[in-house]
């Protein structure tokens, strides 16, 4: 969850990021946003907010969502790793060829 303090709300910030950013599929976005739309809104019963956010965070859609931000952090740590050690292999190639050529 997360708190929109110009609006004083609070949102779903996984299911924010997975709706407005395409991660997930349209058909997961239309039924979000018919079944809950609130927690992309942003929900003001501050008294009922504990039990509404359980429930929210125990519901499929919202497992989806949060699924598609993990593996898409995932994917994105992967991708630096394999960039950094391509980096690497290409430091180590030029040091060689400057061995070899001067
Ligand atoms: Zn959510």
């Amino acid at each position: 969850m997360k708190y929109d303090r110009q609006k004083d709300v609070a949102i779903c910030a996984a299911c924010n990021w997975a709706s407005s950013a395409n991660h997930v599929t349209p058909d997961v976005i239309s039924t979000f946003k018919h079944k809950y739309p609130v927690w992309l809104t942003g929900y003001k019963d501050w008294k009922h907010i504990k039990a509404a956010a359980k429930k929210h965070n125990e519901s499929s859609l919202h497992k989806l969502c949060l699924d598609a931000k993990l593996n898409y952090a995932g994917k994105s740590q992967v991708a630096a790793l394999v960039n950094s050690k391509a980096q690497e292999n290409l430091r180590r190639n030029r040091v060689a060829l400057e061995a070899i050529f001067i």
